[in-house]
C-alpha cells in the first residue's frame, strides 16, 4: 500500500506548475500576481481639493476679506483655467486645483458667496491639497508579484488605468462522475437510484480552492461511453486536469478502472480511511494531447477527503496560494481509529472560552454520511500507527474554512 504522502506527491508531480496569464481586472480576486506592475501613472494625477470650498491664494485671504468667484470648478471640469490674482473660485472634491491657487478654504470657514464669497478663517497653504502622485508616482512599483488580489488591489489596478493585471492562473478542471445508479437532481428518483452528489460537491471544492471546475456530465458504467466523453470534452480544450469520482474499487462494474488502466492511470490503494481506492496518472488522447487524471472512490466522504488530502494542495501550490494551516487541537472524546490506516476523521473545531480549541468527532465512520459530512467544519488527521486517542489528548486538525 502507498502511504498518503507517496500519493499526494504522485498527483503534485502531475499537476501543471504555475503558469502566468494576463486576466481582466476584476476577474484576478483571490489569484496571486505572477510578477511585479508598475504604476502606468501617478495617483492622484493631477493635484486636487480634498474639500468642497473655494481656491484662493492664501496671502490673498486672511479672515474677513471679501473676494470675487471667478468661475467654478466641477469634479470632472477638464478646462480649468488660472486663477487671477485677487480672486477665488468654487472648487469641489475631487476637482483639479487652478494655477495660480495655492490653499482651499473649506465652506463651511466662509459665507458660500456664489458671486462673491467672505472668507471667515485664513487658510493654510496647502493645506486640503491632494497633491498629483501622492499616491504613487509614475514607474513606482504599484502591484508586486506574489501578492493575493484582494478588493482594494481590484481598486487600486483599476484607479491606475490596468484592465488586465497578470496572475498565476487559475487551473480549469473538469470533473466527471461515474455510476449508472446516477441521476441527476430534478428527475424522479426509480427504485436503486441516487442523485448525483459528488459532481456538483467536487466542483465547489474545486472553486472554493480558487480554480475553475466544468462538470461533464456522465453517468452509466460503460468504458466505451466513458472514454468517448471524455475525448469529446479533452479535444474541444481548455482542460487542465480531469477528476472522476467512483469506478476504482474492487468490483465488478469499475468503469474508471476498465477505461484508464492501460491507458496511463495506475490505481493504488493508499493506507487511509476514508479514501483507499485512488489512481493517477496522465492519459494520452487524439492528436497527442496529454491530459493529467486524478480518480477518486465514488463514496461522496471519500470523494471530498480525497480532494482536501490529495488534490487541494497541488491545486494551491499551482496558483501560488497558501494550503489549509494546520494545528493542534484537544480531543473532546476518545477516539478509536484503525491501525496501519491513517485515519481522516470528520471533526467539530471550536475556540473554547479559555482560547484553547477543541474538537469533536461528528457522524460514524460510515463514507455515505453526507449529512455529517455538511456539518463538520474540519478533518483530522489520525497518524496510521494510533490505535486509540484518550480524551483530552491532542490531534492535528485541518480546519476547511473556505
Ligand atoms: P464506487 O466508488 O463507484 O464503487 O461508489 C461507491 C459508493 O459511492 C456507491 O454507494 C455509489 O453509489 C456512491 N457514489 C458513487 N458516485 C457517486 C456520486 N457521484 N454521487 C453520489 N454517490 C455516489
Ligand atoms: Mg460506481
Amino acid at each position: 500500500m502507498r502511504s498518503v504522502d507517496e500519493h499526494r506527491a504522485a498527483i503534485a508531480a502531475l499537476v501543471p506548475g504555475p503558469r502566468a496569464v494576463d486576466v481582466p481586472v476584476a476577474d484576478a480576486l483571490g489569484l496571486v500576481l505572477a510578477r511585479d506592475v508598475p504604476a502606468p501613472l501617478s495617483l492622484p494625477p493631477f493635484t486636487n481639493s480634498a474639500m468642497d470650498g473655494y481656491a484662493v491664494r492664501a496671502s490673498e485671504a486672511p479672515a474677513g476679506a471679501v473676494l470675487p468667484v471667478a468661475f467654478d470648478v466641477p469634479a470632472g471640469r477638464t478646462d480649468v483655467p488660472a486663477l487671477a490674482p485677487g480672486a477665488a473660485c468654487r472648487i469641489m472634491t475631487g476637482a483639479p486645483v487652478p494655477d495660480g491657487a495655492d490653499a482651499i478654504v473649506p465652506v463651511e470657514r466662509t459665507d458660500g458667496g456664489v458671486e462673491r464669497v467672505r472668507i471667515d478663517e485664513a487658510p493654510e497653504p496647502g493645506r486640503y491639497f491632494r497633491a498629483a502622485g501622492s499616491d504613487i508616482v509614475a514607474g513606482d512599483t504599484a502591484l508586486r508579484g506574489g501578492e493575493t488580489v484582494r478588493p482594494a488591489l481590484v481598486g487600486f489596478a483599476a484607479a491606475l488605468g490596468l484592465t488586465t493585471v497578470p496572475v498565476l492562473a487559475p487551473l480549469h478542471v473538469a470533473v466527471l462522475s461515474t455510476g449508472s445508479e446516477l441521476v441527476e437532481p430534478g428527475t424522479p428518483l426509480r427504485p436503486g437510484q441516487i442523485y448525483e452528489s459528488n459532481a456538483p460537491m467536487l466542483a465547489a471544492a474545486i472553486r472554493e480552492a480558487g480554480a475553475t471546475a466544468e462538470i461533464v456530465r456522465f453517468v452509466a458504467d460503460d468504458a466505451d461511453a466513458f472514454l468517448a466523453r471524455l475525448a469529446e470534452r479533452v479535444a474541444a480544450g481548455g482542460i487542465d486536469l480531469v477528476v472522476t469520482s467512483g469506478g476504482v474499487s474492487a468490483g465488478a462494474y469499475e468503469v474508471v478502472k476498465d477505461a484508464l488502466a492501460d491507458r496511463g492511470v495506475e490505481f493504488v490503494k493508499v493506507a487511509m480511511q476514508p479514501g483507499m481506492p485512488q489512481g493517477c496518472g496522465t492519459v494520452g488522447f487524439d492528436d497527442g494531447l496529454r491530459v493529467p487524471f486524478v480518480t477518486f472512490p465514488g463514496n461522496p466522504v471519500s470523494a471530498l477527503v480525497s480532494f482536501e488530502v490529495f488534490l487541494r494542495p497541488a491545486l494551491r501550490a499551482a496558483m501560488g496560494l497558501p494550503g489549509r494551516p494546520r494545528r493542534s487541537a484537544r480531543l473532546a472524546e476518545a477516539v478509536e481509529s484503525i491501525p496501519g490506516k491513517r485515519q481522516y476523521l470528520r471533526g467539530f473545531l471550536r475556540t473554547e472560552t479559555d482560547g484553547t480549541d477543541s474538537v469533536s468527532v461528528v457522524g460514524g465512520p460510515g463514507s455515505h454520511y453526507l449529512r455529517w459530512l455538511s456539518r463538520a467544519n474540519c478533518l483530522m488527521d489520525v497518524p496510521a500507527k494510533v490505535e486509540k486517542l484518550a480524551a483530552g489528548a491532542p490531534v492535528d486538525v485541518i480546519a476547511l474554512d473556505p
